[in-house]
């Protein structure tokens, strides 16, 4: 029987959440464990695309957040040990009618205006990128500091730092229940022991709220079924991330003037070449609890919408698919927060579909919270505190 296991700080969950804390935590100094109840990355972070995106974030504190984390992936591509597949070509949006080049070019002036590196592209801009797109696509628009990983591999890789820095990691270690004794310590039962900390870290994604629970915690988060084809490498249909304008609206809400279907299962093309030149065809935003069986009903919708964009890929293989759950938030930002009621407790999760974009600030947000430093960017809008706002009722 393993005796009680202490740590100043318990992050848990070993996603790409829990590997960027643990790797910016552990390169401060801090003293970290890693509980995780599977194997690592074994929940969303290995179950979805790699990009890195700032093309469909939100002209603003959105956009802002997502230019300072390319910039951290950037400098960890140099600094980790391990390679995780790390390019940065940019990416694009294509638009299939007049209102959405129209809605494109409102897009790309806000960005422009924002100080982002934003432009439209027009019909030949498009024959120029890929031979295989429909030849009635209108044009698009591209964002240049985008760029791609294998999230799995990001994911293994700053665990592997995080290690090398002191970082402990216990797998198959899942978090039952939590309490707190009267000095304010977290007592933290696991199937494999008892382990205590003097600070807590929620990084579960979807299962935050379940976490939180234990202390009688609110965490407003949801799991958004998304879902993907991996097709096989055969012809370079391209060579970086595309997705249609429709997305934006898919991820957002709103009108789009796609068939019944493609809209109940929030169906909107995202192409992603991955460095073995297999392609990820994506994806669909469906609110249908934790389950990740994958639903051919909705996969062959994503492929038909693919077929409207790349028409040859009608003849191309297909590998496997698969689903994943988006830890979504009301306001599409994620929380990344201290906690008022219960002292020495922070939530990092809730990044619905842009987890691996986001990761690398979460993880040094976290990291400047935990040694009382001031943040590299604000995090008032990420606090869990924005949920609670009084109704005020006339
Ligand atoms: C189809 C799809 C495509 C996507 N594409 C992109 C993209 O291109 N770019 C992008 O930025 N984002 C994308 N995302 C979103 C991204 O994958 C997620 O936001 C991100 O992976 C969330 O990471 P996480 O660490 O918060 O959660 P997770 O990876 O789910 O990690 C949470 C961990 O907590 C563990 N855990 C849960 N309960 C316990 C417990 N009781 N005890 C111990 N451990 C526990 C779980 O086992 C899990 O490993 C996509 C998501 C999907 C579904």
């Amino acid at each position: 029987m393993i005796g009680i296991q202490h740590s100043d700080i318990v992050v848990i969950g070993g996603g790409i959440m829990g590997a960027a804390i643990a790797y910016y935590g552990s390169k401060a100094g801090l003293e970290i464990t890693v509980l995780e109840k599977s194997e690592l990355a074994s929940g969303t972070s290995s179950k979805c695309d790699g990009n890195i995106l700032a093309i469909d974030k939100d002209p603003g504190f959105d956009s802002q957040m997502s230019l300072k984390s390319q910039e951290l992936v950037h400098q960890l591509d140099k600094d980790l040990e391990l390679s995780f597949e790390y390019r940065n070509p940019g990416s694009i949006l294509v638009c299939e009618n007049d209102a959405e080049m129209e809605a494109a070019n409102q897009w790309v002036s806000k960005q422009v205006e924002a100080g982002l590196s934003f432009k439209m592209l027009d019909r030949q801009d498009l024959r120029n990128e890929s031979k295989y797109f429909a030849d009635d696509l209108y044009g698009g628009l591209e964002c240049k500091t985008d760029s791609t990983v294998n999230p799995y591999m990001m994911t293994f890789s700053m665990f592997h730092s995080a290690e090398k820095q002191g970082a402990i990691i216990h797998k198959n270690t899942e978090v039952t229940s939590m309490s707190r004794n009267v000095s304010g310590e977290f007592l933290i039962e696991t199937t494999k022991g008892q382990f205590t900390a003097k600070r807590v870290v929620n990084a579960a994604g979807v299962w935050a709220p379940l976490i939180g629970q234990m202390l009688g915690l609110n965490i407003p988060i949801v799991p958004r079924k998304g879902q993907l084809i991996v097709a096989s490498r055969q012809q370079p249909v391209g060579l970086r991330k595309v997705m249609e304008f429709g997305y934006l609206i898919s991820k957002f809400g709103g009108e789009r003037s796609v068939d019944l279907l493609t809209e109940k299962y929030g169906v909107a093309l995202v192409f992603e070449p991955t460095e073995a030149q297999n392609f990820l065809i994506g994806s669909s935003r469906e609110f249908v609890g934790f389950n990740t069986k994958v639903d051919y009903k909705v996969i062959r919708q994503i492929a038909k919408r693919a077929l409207r964009f790349y028409p040859q890929m009608a003849d191309m293989t297909v590998i496997r698919t698969y689903a994943g759950l988006r830890p979504w938030t009301e306001d599409h930002l994620p929380i990344i927060s201290r906690v008022d009621e219960i002292p020495g407790y922070y939530i990092a999760a809730g990044h619905e579909g842009d987890g691996i974009s986001l990761a690398a600030v979460t993880g040094k947000l976290i990291e400047e919270m935990l040694s009382d430093k001031e943040t590299c960017i604000p995090i008032e809008p990420l606090s869990l505190g924005r949920f609670r706002q009084e109704v005020v009722h006339s």
